[in-house]
Parts: C-alpha cells; sequence; structure tokens
C-alpha cells in the first residue's frame, strides 16, 4: 500500500477506536488544559517531520484532553455526538478537499447541499421554496437569518441597507423573547443593531414567549420596520413559542419572523412532538444545528429562508458575476457570509440517509424519552425537576444553589457522566440535556445513579 493510503487508514483508525471506546470509558478528559500545556511539545520545528510522524505525534499529544461529548453519558450543554455515516462522510469529505464556494468548484458539493437542504425542509415542514444556507452553527445561522430580515424590513421602508448601511435608516423595531439564545444578542451585536434595541417580551412558566405580552410589546410601539424573534426550544428547558399564535400576531404589523430553533426545531420530524412547533412553517427564517440532535460533525448549521431573493440581497457577493456559475440562483455561497467554505453537504445527507425519516422522528421520540426518564429517576432520588420536560432538557435542583453546584461539580469528577450547571431564573440548576443516537436507558440509569450517589455523599 502506498503511504497516503496508510496515513488515512491510520487516522481512521485511530477515529474508529475513540469512538468505539466512549461507552466503556470516563467521560472526563484524563489531562486538563494546564497539564496538557505542560505536555506539549511547543517548539516550532525548523526542519520538517514526515506526515505519518506527525501523525503519531499529534495523537500522543492531544488524545489525553479529548472529552467524550460524542459519547452515549455526555449531557452538558445541547451536544450531539457524530453517526457513523456521518462521521465516515465527513472523513470522505477531507479527503477529497472540495470548496463549496458554488457550483463550478465542486458540482458534488453544490448538489449534496440541494439534495440535503431539501430533505430538510421536507423533515421540518418548511416551505419547499425556502433556501438552506449551510453554516457553522445556530450562531451562524441566527446571523445570517437576522441580516436578511434587516435587509427586507428596511427595504420595504425604501431604504438600501446594503449600499447605504444604518447610519440615517429608518429605525428598526427587534422584539424578541426574555429567554432568547446569547447568540441572538451577539447577531444584534455584530449586525450593528446593538443589543439595546430589543423589545422583551416576558416569558410564561417555562421559559416559552408569553403570546399576551408579545401582542402588547408589538402594539405599544411605533409602528415601522420591524423583526420578531421566537424560539423553538429554549436552551434551559427546552419550551418552545407558541409559533403559530405569535407569528399571526407579527404578521398583523408587518414583521419578519425569524425563529431560533437550533435542535428545538427537530420536533418538526416527529409525528408525536411536531405540534410543540405547531405553525412554523408561517415564520420567515429559522436557524437550526446540524451538529446537535441531528448528530453530524462540526460544524453545521442551517439558516432557512422562505424568500430566497432577499436571502441572496443580503448575503451574496457584491460582484455577482462570481457566483451562480453552472447552477441555480441563488447559489449556494450567495446564502452564507463566507467565501470559501468546506463541503458541508455531504455529511447532512449522509446523516438523513443512514437515519431516514423513520430514523429521524426515533432519534428526537427517543431522547424526549430519556430525558423524562432522567427527570422522573432523579426525581425519585430526592432531586427537584424544575421545568416542564416537554422536549430534551431538564433541569434539577438539589436544594440551594450552593448544594446543586456542589453537586455538579462532584458528578463532572465522578466521570460517570458529564452534566453542567445553569442559572434560570436566579437559581443555579443542573442542566440535563439527551441529544445524542448512542445514549440507551442503560446510559440513563447508570448516570441517574452516578448523580445519586455523588448527592448522597455530598449531603454528609
Ligand atoms: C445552541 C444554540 C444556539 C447556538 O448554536 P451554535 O451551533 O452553538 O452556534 C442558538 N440558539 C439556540 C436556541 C441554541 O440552543
Amino acid at each position: 500500500m502506498d503511504d497516503l493510503t496508510l496515513l488515512f487508514q491510520r487516522a481512521a483508525d485511530v477515529a474508529a477506536r475513540h469512538r468505539s471506546g466512549l461507552p466503556v470509558t470516563p467521560v472526563r478528559p484524563e489531562a486538563d488544559a494546564a497539564t496538557l500545556r505542560l505536555a506539549v511539545d511547543t517548539v516550532l520545528r525548523e526542519a520538517p517531520t514526515p506526515a505519518s510522524e506527525v501523525l503519531e505525534e499529534l495523537v500522543t499529544a492531544f488524545a489525553p484532553g479529548l472529552v467524550a461529548t460524542p459519547g452515549p453519558r455526555f449531557f452538558g450543554f445541547v451536544i450531539g455526538g457524530a453517526m457513523p455515516a456521518a462521521s465516515a462522510a465527513d472523513m470522505v469529505a477531507v479527503g477529497w478537499d472540495q470548496c463549496a464556494f458554488n457550483g463550478a468548484l465542486s458540482p458534488a458539493a453544490a448538489v449534496a447541499e440541494e439534495v440535503a437542504g431539501g430533505w430538510l425542509k421536507t423533515l421540518l415542514g418548511l416551505p419547499p421554496g425556502a433556501s438552506v444556507g449551510f453554516v457553522t452553527g445556530a450562531q451562524g445561522a441566527n446571523t445570517v437569518c437576522l441580516a436578511t430580515a434587516r435587509q427586507h424590513v428596511l427595504a420595504e421602508a425604501g431604504w438600501d441597507v446594503g449600499r447605504d448601511g444604518l447610519r440615517g435608516a429608518p429605525m428598526v423595531r427587534v422584539v424578541a423573547g426574555a429567554e432568547r439564545h446569547a447568540t441572538i444578542d451577539r447577531a444584534l451585536r455584530l449586525l450593528g443593531f446593538g443589543t439595546a434595541v430589543v423589545e422583551e417580551v416576558a416569558a410564561d412558566a417555562n421559559g416559552a414567549l408569553d403570546v399576551a405580552d408579545l401582542a402588547e410589546v408589538l402594539d405599544r410601539g411605533e409602528q415601522g420596520p420591524t423583526i420578531v424573534c421566537l424560539q423553538a426550544g429554549n436552551v434551559n428547558t427546552g419550551a418552545c413559542d407558541d409559533l403559530r399564535r405569535a407569528c399571526a400576531l407579527a404578521r398583523q404589523h408587518g414583521a419578519w419572523v425569524h425563529v431560533d430553533g437550533a435542535f428545538g426545531l427537530w420536533a418538526a420530524a416527529s409525528p408525536t412532538r411536531a405540534h410543540l412547533v405547531d405553525g412554523i412553517d408561517l415564520a420567515d427564517s429559522w436557524s437550526c444545528d446540524g451538529h446537535k440532535w441531528l448528530n453530524v460533525p462540526y460544524d453545521c448549521g442551517f439558516a432557512i429562508c422562505a424568500h430566497p431573493q432577499v436571502h441572496a440581497a443580503a448575503l451574496s457577493y457584491t460582484a455577482a458575476y462570481l457566483t451562480g456559475q453552472g447552477g441555480p440562483t441563488p447559489a449556494m455561497g450567495d446564502l452564507v457570509p463566507e467565501s470559501s467554505r468546506r463541503a458541508r453537504g455531504f455529511a447532512v445527507w449522509a446523516a438523513l440517509r443512514e437515519l431516514g425519516r423513520d430514523g429521524v422522528a426515533d432519534l428526537v421520540d427517543r431522547c424526549c424519552g430519556l430525558a423524562q426518564r432522567f427527570a422522573e429517576g432523579l426525581e425519585v432520588g430526592g432531586a427537584t425537576v424544575v421545568n416542564d420536560v416537554v422536549l430534551n432538557q431538564v433541569l434539577v435542583s438539589f436544594g440551594s444553589d450552593a448544594r446543586t453546584d456542589q453537586v455538579i461539580d462532584g458528578v463532572q469528577r465522578d466521570g460517570t457522566c458529564w452534566l453542567g450547571g445553569t442559572t434560570w431564573r436566579g437559581r443555579r440548576l443542573m442542566r440535563v440535556s439527551v441529544s445524542n443516537w448512542s445514549t440507551t436507558e442503560a446510559d440513563v440509569d447508570r448516570s441517574v445513579a452516578a448523580i445519586l450517589r455523588v448527592a448522597a455523599a455530598s449531603q454528609s
């Protein structure tokens, strides 16, 4: 075999061994960053190093600092674990090394994004004519979608923001829920709106938008260009806004509706959970992640827009002749902020092919069922679940803030599973997110037992 084949085979072998070990290895890393820093060779060498040696050095140096985030007992943040076919597809994509700028540079990357984007729209119940930009994640998607919203509402007011910027532009109202994700605020900063522009809508008991308050907020201000940001999947509680009623209200005010559905949008793909995002198709733009609940490798997200021409007007190169060569318009490069870009379509295509429609629905249902099991197990053990577990997120208290933080810390050191803390409504809580395709009932039971063991020990 030639050197390249051996090298790639070795890389695949390292990756496969690591993944296969995840169900049994501790979730916490062997070495923290400080330890790793001391161990890693920091000297920039003068001479080249053969590729095979580089690979071995890399693995030896960095493997101790890996966290088992793709494993079945990582429940921190909202983290998926890449599925087998999607991981293999991404490896092949690295081998193919395509630039997903336009159809001329890679017909393969272009058509993979078209097909995978079409499947996504079907699964999520979004308009078939919507445009799909393949971005880095929901942060990227929120930024793209809000840039598109800004373009549209200002164009309606007779202002070309692409040419003239925001100075002297009509005031744009941005209405968003009190429990919106922090990436909405960052997008508003990047887009020159600033965060002070946000007119906040109160949240209901489980962290979804209070629709009556939305009506009041919309009525209160001066009518004009308006963007309403809704959410499917509160990052703490999993709650989804009442999209149907909220969209209807926003429409009455001529607003653009954006839905941040980084993980919650996937409820649409499950017949038993789709009611949570009823009315989803009524919005103008949607953010969704591939690397969270769809379990596609990092990084991968989708900026989806019901108005492809506006999407392209906001994002495309001004030198329009560069894009759209040989493909449909708008071309994929017209829908994202990047110029050169890796080909994310292959892994998404593979994930959806591997799962099929039933598999996606089952993935969503299974994670929701396991979240419920988590909640029940912890409550039986004396902990308090503070949210209504509607999706895959569980918030848990062990009493005081200090005690809850102590339990979280103990669980992280124990290594059976990994959970993080959050502050929700002024209270420190343990946050459980079940988003991984490989998590089983046994994983949940083992994790619940470990958490309760740590909690019992911390009481004495
Ligand atoms: C995770 C998340 C984001 C940010 O997604 P990234 O993929 O990390 O960029 C945005 N909104 C919500 C609701 C999220 O859960």
